[in-house]
């Protein structure tokens, strides 16, 4: 499965390139935007199939018969935990196509920790647990974990295209009208907040990607994932020898022969 995602300013034209590529292949598309008037608006702009064309809130009535997946302003969708699981598990999908403006600035570290413990396999549960490890976090933390968490965006395999810059006339008068955040998430396509990450933040990303060097390539007993050495430097002197290991996924511990 391929994904793409064109992160874009307001007004850029987004929703027009989705519409261009649900021309190409008007049967085999499924075009998903946030609200159902506007799958509506849409489909009757372009002579389309009713059934091509949906809200968001219906996801699941959709699950086969489609090779391209196309969403529309995604950010915005009040169910993207839901968008997400659905389409990583439709078998016929070849590729997606995401069109969107931010919803907000996300924190630059929570980005990237999320990201790195998608990429070594954690679930979101385990996920939660290794950044609880380093610091502690209140329910804002949490929800910006999940959000992050299930979005496409913090897939490894997307490819990400955020370079699109509007020009910017009357930067006085937008940001006045705007607020600051609004007008670099909206006109600047700003979806990250550029503070610097602190020591201990970069340690404890650094710590968790160094145990995909620590996969040791045997299945979990318990959910199939792939298993690592949780202490990977530690022969234990048992006969046979033994290294302890770990499942980032359902968290199964066990030993393994060395
Ligand atoms: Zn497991």
């Amino acid at each position: 499965m391929k994904k793409y995602f064109f992160i874009q300013p307001r007004q850029s034209g987004k929703t027009t390139k989705a519409l261009d590529i649900y021309r190409k292949s008007p049967n085999d598309s499924l075009f998903i935007t946030y609200k159902a008037d506007f799958a509506n608006e849409l489909c009757k702009k372009v002579n389309g199939n009713p059934k091509n064309f949906i809200s968001s809130m219906k996801i699941k009535d959709k699950t086969v018969g489609y090779k391209f997946i196309i969403l529309d302003e995604y950010m915005f969708f009040k169910n993207k935990e839901e968008v997400y699981e659905n389409i990583v598990k439709m078998i016929d999908v070849e590729t997606i196509y995401i069109y969107s403006t931010s919803n907000k600035q996300y924190n630059k570290y929570l980005y990237n920790f999320v990201k790195y413990c998608k990429e070594i396999g954690l679930s979101y549960s385990a996920t939660l647990s290794e950044y609880s490890r380093y610091k502690g976090f209140s329910d804002k933390t949490e929800d910006d974990i999940r959000e992050l968490y299930y979005n496409f965006l913090t897939d490894s395999d997307i490819i990400l295209d955020d370079k699109f810059k509007k020009s910017t006339k009357n930067t006085e008068e937008l940001i006045n009208i705007l607020c600051k955040e609004q007008y670099e998430v909206e006109i600047l396509n700003k979806y990250l907040t550029d503070n610097l990450i602190s020591l201990e933040e970069h340690n404890s990303i650094i710590n968790i990607s160094s145990h995909k060097l620590k996969l040791n390539g045997i299945a979990c007993p318990n959910c199939g994932k792939e298993l690592f050495d949780s202490q990977p430097d530690i022969i234990l002197m048992t006969n046979p020898p033994k290294k302890h290991i770990e499942c980032g996924n359902c968290g199964f511990e066990g030993y393994r022969n060395t």
